[in-house]
Parts: structure tokens; C-alpha cells; sequence
């Protein structure tokens, strides 16, 4: 990242999070937030599914929604990814979901059926993989910001234990100084992780600052994943290391059908369509719900142009 693309990013997501700005865009940005969010409904989301596999790319769908505090909205939420499911399936397609944690009940405490505490987050997540495995689908657990990583690593062990890795997988954030070691330690569960950047506002402490930096410490972690033999959602619109990965896998006999490329909803879709004609597995996130504000805030924060697609839309 240059030095205004940093500044930038800060001061986007920083003026995202106040509550008047928050205000007036949920209330006038929904026209516009449509560039990057299928719908306000599953069913939208599958309309969306159903026009880009015919274009030979897959979905990946996300009940738009973050961070609550209470036991309602975290199982309101899980009933609707489970609702959802259930559609997707209904209409032929086998599931594909990617989850917030924190959207279902992370940190939560309630009493489980035995009486014992148990976080509300590990019985939703627990309930939602359960349910795409019936049909044979994948859930993803999405990684949030950094408190949030020990936690959902610890509960991705348990869930691939329980479930199975054709079932589960997760994220790891090239720009966290940890995600290496990360990765690592999980090798023994053969796991199907998703390599991304980072979308979240990180301290130094704890994050890597400079473009450069980030993205060689994430072909690092596309590269080793793949040496050791598992699956990996290279997920990205950087077309040099879109290109750098095909040419590594060709170079060290790494098999198409070890990886696939994953882009989010309304953003390079030429490179998407470009990706599926050469045969590789591209796979599309698909956010939808009335939730929009926080995923539509990171988008807007990644790219300098968009804020102007902001302003002209909002004049
Ligand atoms: C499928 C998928 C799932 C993700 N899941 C997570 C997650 O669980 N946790 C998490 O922290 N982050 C997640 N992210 C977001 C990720 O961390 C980055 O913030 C985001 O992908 C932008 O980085 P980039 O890799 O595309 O590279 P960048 O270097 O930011 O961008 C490369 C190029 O892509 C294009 N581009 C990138 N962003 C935009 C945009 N918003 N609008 C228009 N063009 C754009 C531009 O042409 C840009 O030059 C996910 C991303 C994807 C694609």
C-alpha cells in the first residue's frame, strides 16, 4: 500500500464507523450498495448464483450481518443462514456458505442443554455446519478482526474434527504477523483455507502496514498451503498474484482441482469470466441481506475510486 492508499484506507474506515456518516449512507446508499451486494433476500442471492453458473462460476453466499451483542439477533441470524440453506438446496444447488462468527453469538455465553456454559457462537456455528452437511455443502467461518483469530481457529479445529474438512474451512489474513504460523499448525487437519489479504483496521503491533509487505507475505501463504498438499480459496482481484499462483502450480505440479480462485460479488467480474474460460474453479462471494453497511464501508475503503462512485451516486 503507498503511504495515501494507507492514509486513505484509515480515514475511510475510520469516517465509515461514525454514527452520523453510518446514518445518512444506510438510509440513501442502498441504491449503490447494490454494485456489491446481490439482494435483500436468499432468493435474490440464488438469482445471482443461477446467472453467474451460467457463465461457469460458482457461488459462495453471505447472510450480510456483524457483531451482536445479545442471544436474539445471534439466533435470528443463524436461523435465517439455516433457512437459507435449505433454499439453496431446494433449488438444486448444493450449499456454500460463509459465515460471521460474530454474527451468531462469538463471545456469548449461555447454558447448554446439560446445564454447562457453552459459547452461543460454537452451538450456532455447530448447527449451521450440521445442516450443510446434510446436503453435502461447505461452510466457511470468515476471520473478523484480530481478538477474534484464537477463538475461531480453536472452534475450526473442532468443527473439521466433528464435521470433516470437505465440510469446513476458514481464513487466514496475509497481513496478520502470525498467519504463517497459523497455517502451520493447522496442516495436521489437511484443511481447506481461504488466503485474503485483510479488510480490518489493524494496529501495527499486529498487522503489516505496507502493500509490498503484504502481498509477498500472502503468496507466502498461498505457496506453502499448497506445497503441503491442501486446498486453498486464493482469494484476491490482484491479477499479478492471480497470475503468479496459476504459473506456481504449473511449476510444481500442483493440479487445478487443489485450488480455486475466489473474487467478491460485482468486482472484476471480467477477471472472473476470464478465470472459468481457462478452466480454473472461480468462485464468487455473494453477500446479501439488509445488513450492508459494514461489508459495503470495507469496499468502499479498499479502492480510492470508489469513494467517488459514492459521491456522484449520493449527488
Ligand atoms: C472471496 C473473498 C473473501 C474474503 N473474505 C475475507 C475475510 O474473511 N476476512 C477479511 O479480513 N477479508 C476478507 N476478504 C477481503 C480481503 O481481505 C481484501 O480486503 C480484499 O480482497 C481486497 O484485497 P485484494 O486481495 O483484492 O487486493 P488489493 O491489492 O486491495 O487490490 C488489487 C486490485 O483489485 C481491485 N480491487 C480490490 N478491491 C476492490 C474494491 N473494493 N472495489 C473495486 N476493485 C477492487 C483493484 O483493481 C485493485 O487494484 C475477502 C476477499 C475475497 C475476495
Amino acid at each position: 500500500m503507498s503511504q495515501f492508499e494507507q492514509l486513505y484506507r484509515q480515514v475511510a474506515l475510520s469516517v465509515a464507523g461514525n454514527p452520523v456518516v453510518e446514518k445518512v449512507l444506510s438510509k440513501q446508499g442502498w441504491a449503490l450498495a447494490q454494485r456489491f451486494v446481490s439482494g435483500e433476500t436468499a432468493q435474490d442471492a440464488i438469482k445471482a448464483i443461477h446467472r453467474l453458473e451460467a457463465q461457469g462460476i460458482q457461488g459462495n453466499l453471505d447472510l450480510l450481518g456483524e457483531f451482536v451483542n445479545t442471544p436474539e439477533p445471534a439466533n435470528a441470524n443463524t436461523e435465517m443462514i439455516l433457512q437459507t440453506i435449505d433454499q439453496v438446496h431446494a433449488a438444486g444447488l448444493t450449499p456454500y456458505n460463509s459465515i460471521k462468527l460474530s454474527a451468531i453469538g462469538q463471545g456469548q455465553t449461555v447454558n447448554g442443554p446439560d446445564g454447562k456454559p457453552q459459547d452461543l457462537g460454537d452451538v450456532n456455528a455447530r448447527r449451521i455446519v450440521a445442516r450443510a452437511k446434510e446436503y453435502g455443502g461447505f461452510v466457511n467461518l470468515d476471520m473478523e478482526d484480530h481478538p477474534r483469530v484464537d477463538e475461531t481457529l480453536r472452534l475450526f479445529r473442532e468443527l473439521v474434527n466433528e464435521f470433516g474438512h470437505q465440510h469446513v474451512g476458514t481464513v487466514l489474513q496475509a497481513y496478520l504477523h502470525r498467519s504463517e504460523e497459523d497455517r502451520r499448525r493447522l496442516d495436521d487437519l489437511r484443511p481447506n483455507i481461504r488466503i485474503v489479504k485483510g479488510a480490518y483496521l489493524e494496529p501495527a503491533s499486529v498487522a503489516m502496514q505496507s502493500k509490498p509487505e503484504i502481498d509477498a507475505a500472502y503468496r507466502r501463504l498461498v505457496y506453502e498451503h499448497l506445497k503441503a498438499g491442501n486446498y486453498c480459496n486464493v482469494a484476491t482481484h490482484d491479477h499479478h498474484i492471480i497470475y503468479d499462483v496459476m504459473h506456481f502450480a504449473l511449476a510444481h505440479g500442483i493440479p487445478k482441482d487443489q485450488f480455486e480462485f475466489q473474487l467478491l460479488y460485482g468486482i472484476r467480474e471480467d477477471l472472473q469470466r476470464e478465470l472459468a474460460e481457462q478452466g480454473y474453479t472461480v468462485r464468487s462471494y455473494i453477500p446479501f441481506g439488509k445488513e450492508w453497511y459494514g461489508y459495503y464501508s470495507r469496499r468502499i475503503a479498499e479502492r480510492p475510486k470508489n469513494v467517488m462512485f459514492v459521491l456522484r451516486g449520493l449527488l
